[in-house]
């Protein structure tokens, strides 16, 4: 999509009427006194927070945020494939590639050896991101993943919206455990400030049995917990504009990391729309006065201190979109709720900190939006589960667990990278050895899997078992989050992502990979398999799943068989796999799948599926592998629910 070609405008580009989500529109809705969670702050952790939750309309769920209305424009940009893949879950990933730039090259450029004010292109080469997902690594607004995120609220069941001009200023916690799911104990009280013209000076308190602070990296609830960020005592600065502009600069459409010799570095980020694009300058390397002046510099000085690094190319810029000068450390929070996983004697945490609000580091690696939103993905459906009194609270620990060590990793990856972005390479070098990949360009393509965010992996806990059997598929890493590969749906024949079958709606799912037998026979493994979900006392099906609900409201079986889609008749299948659900009845034909062998696409061998046995794939409701085991491990299977979930009347 080609836009903004005659100016920016905030807001979707392909709706030309007045921009409907503007400050203005807010409706100003008096506060609950209870709430099951209260989450402060509408960034991206707190909006995919708010996203995952309002999936559950028996959970109250209110988000607060200080500002009058939603983000219009600029902040973050980069949009890792794993971030797709979340908004695949709940439905919006088209929208964002719609919208987005396709980031699929990347250029290196340095000053030439024999003119040193002149910069030299020194290696183009294709984003090697694009190879660990399905989806691409993209560049949006921030705004416009806000956007999204609310419409999701907006259109789920709860309907939820924010509630703008709350300045959260108190926080009272008591840290008594407590039984969840007697849904009458709110032990934390929040005081907000109301910050709207009609209501200034007014003070609300809401009591809430869960708050989550996503307010940024001066949180408020951060330091009303006492929780203190370490790291880099300093900021770093870097100047970042989104602009319009004419350039002869050829790699202007690719992603460029540029270290002139004397004038400093800039990264250009190409934007959606086919001609916008964010310059980051990196202020403590430009030259006297303007690096001096980092708070009172104008964007007319980043804009000369841009087009002097790009020298001998130009920059004729049209329209400064946004600007800001963006001051961050490398800091990380030594815990990442009000107990600590190791101070678990203590019970359940009840209050929590996601996003910057516990971890910051440059933008350089694209991270900032990415991991905030990947921390709250990784607690909504354990806060769901807990409230909805599926699992026990204790499961409320591994966030910190989990995704403090993912900051950690992310904030050593980020110091490594500051230096070798700083680090001039060695100007002697005649221009045929510096074509050669230098340490930063080696160092970046080496991490591109890091980046894309698609690695992660949780380690054994309550919730992720050992990965005792990870030889009957091991394209399929427990800990890892699930890794989709193309399929055949059977009642349709309609291709389709397995992975996309995965929706953000707090099930867990028990995807079973099916061995060479004939499934249609009366004693085959699948039949067996369903009869001791659907039956067996120990089934954590029957088990987990409270009367009257959808039998695969709690646990999903899905299934893929090795056979093509004309070899299987659906009618011949247990009827387990295709449950009559809903005020009608109806069937869900949604679970069964074969190989996608007309295009090429062989799941089993994609992802190193053991053919002659088979095999269970556990998936926890954010994708992540859960477990791998034989698929006759019905004891193993049932153990494992055991070791977390609550049993339902
Ligand atoms: C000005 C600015 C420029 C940035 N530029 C870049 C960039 O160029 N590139 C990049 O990669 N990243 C950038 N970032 C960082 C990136 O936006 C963050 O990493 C990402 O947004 C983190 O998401 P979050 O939800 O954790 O926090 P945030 O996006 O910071 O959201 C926190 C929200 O909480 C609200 N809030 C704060 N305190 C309170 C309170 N007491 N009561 C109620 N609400 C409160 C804030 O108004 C805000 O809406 C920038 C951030 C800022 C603030």
């Amino acid at each position: 999509m080609q836009y903004y070609q005659n100016g920016f405008k905030p807001g979707d580009p392909t709706d030309f009427r007045a921009t409907a989500d503007s400050a203005a529109t807010q409706l100003l809705v008096d506060l609950p006194e209870a709430v099951d969670v209260l989450i402060v702050g509408c960034g991206p952790a707190g909006l995919v927070l708010a996203a995952q939750l309002a999936a559950f309309p028996e959970i109250s769920t209110r988000i607060v945020e200080r500002k009058p209305g939603p983000l219009m424009m600029g902040q973050a940009d980069g949009i890792s494939a794993r971030s797709t893949e979340i908004f695949q879950s709940f439905g919006f990933a088209d929208r964002v590639l719609k919208e987005a730039h396709f980031l699929e090259a990347i250029t290196f450029w340095q000053h030439a050896a024999e003119k040193p004010d002149q910069i030299v292109r020194t290696s183009k080469k294709a984003d090697g991101r694009n190879v660990f997902s399905e989806f691409p690594h993209v560049v949006l607004n921030q705004a416009r993943v806000h956007h999204f995120l609310l419409d999701v609220m907006q259109k789920s069941r709860s309907q939820l919206s924010p509630d703008y001009c709350r300045n959260l200023i108190g926080l009272e916690h008591q840290k008594t455990p407590r039984d969840a799911r007697s849904g009458d104990c709110y032990p934390t009280r929040v005081s907000l400030a109301r910050t709207d013209p009609d209501h200034e000076g007014q003070t609300e308190v809401v009591a809430a049995q869960y708050v989550v602070g996503c307010d940024g990296a001066r949180s408020t609830v951060r330091q009303l917990l006492n929780l203190e960020m370490r790291g880099d005592s300093a900021n770093k600065a870097w100047g970042v504009m989104d602009l319009l502009l004419v350039t002869d600069f050829p790699d202007i459409r690719n992603k460029s990391i540029i270290q002139s010799a004397n004038e400093g570095n800039l990264l250009i980020i190409p934007r959606e729309g086919g001609h916008l694009v964010r310059f980051y300058v990196e202020m403590d390397k430009l030259k006297g006065s303007e690096r001096a002046s980092n708070r009172n510099i104008t964007v007319e000085q980043l804009i000369s201190a841009a087009g002097r690094i790009l020298h001998p190319y130009t920059i004729d810029v049209k329209e400064v979109v946004w600007w800001s000068v963006y001051e961050i450390g490398q800091r990380l929070c030594d815990c990442f709720a009000n107990i600590s996983p190791q101070d678990s004697d203590s019970g359940p945490p009840n209050v929590f900190i996601v996003g910057d609000a516990c971890h910051t580091h440059s933008p350089k690696a694209g991270q900032g939006m990415n991991v905030s939103m990947h921390d709250s993905f990784n607690l909504g459906w354990k806060l769901a589960s807990v409230i909805r009194g599926h699992s026990s609270p204790e499961i409320l620990h591994s966030y910190a667990a989990e995704r403090r060590a993912v900051a950690e990793e992310l904030l050593a990856f980020d110091r490594e990278l500051a230096t070798m972005f700083s680090v001039q390479e060695d100007s002697s070098l005649e221009q045929g050895d510096r074509l050669e990949a230098t340490r930063l360009q080696q160092y970046m393509v080496k991490h591109d899997g890091y980046v894309s965010g698609t690695l992660t992996r949780y380690p054994t806990s309550q919730i992720v078992a050992e990965p005792a059997h990870q030889a009957l598929a091991s394209g399929f890493e427990v800990g890892k989050r699930f890794h989709s590969s193309p399929v055949v749906r059977l009642a349709d024949a309609r291709p389709i992502h397995l992975g996309h079958v995965l929706e953000a709606d707090g099930r867990w799912r028990i995807v079973a990979f099916s061995n060479r037998e004939d499934p249609t026979g009366d004693s085959t493994g699948i039949r067996r398999l369903a009869e001791f979900l659907h039956n067996a006392a120990e089934s954590p099906v029957k088990r987990y799943t409270p009367a009257g609900s959808d039998i695969d409201a709690v646990i999903e079986l899905l299934v893929v068989f090795q056979q093509g889609y004309r070899d299987i008749n659906m009618q011949e299948l247990p009827a387990f796999l295709s449950p009559s659900k809903g005020v009608y009845g109806l069937r869900d034909y949604n679970k069964v799948f074969c190989p996608d062998v007309d295009k090429g696409n062989d799941i089993f061998d994609e992802r190193d599926v053991n053919r002659g046995k088979g095999c269970i794939v556990v998936v926890r409701p954010d994708q992540h592998v859960a477990n791998i085991l034989p698929f006759d491990g019905f004891a193993d299977l049932a153990a494992f629910f055991d070791r977390f979930m609550i049993m339902q009347d």
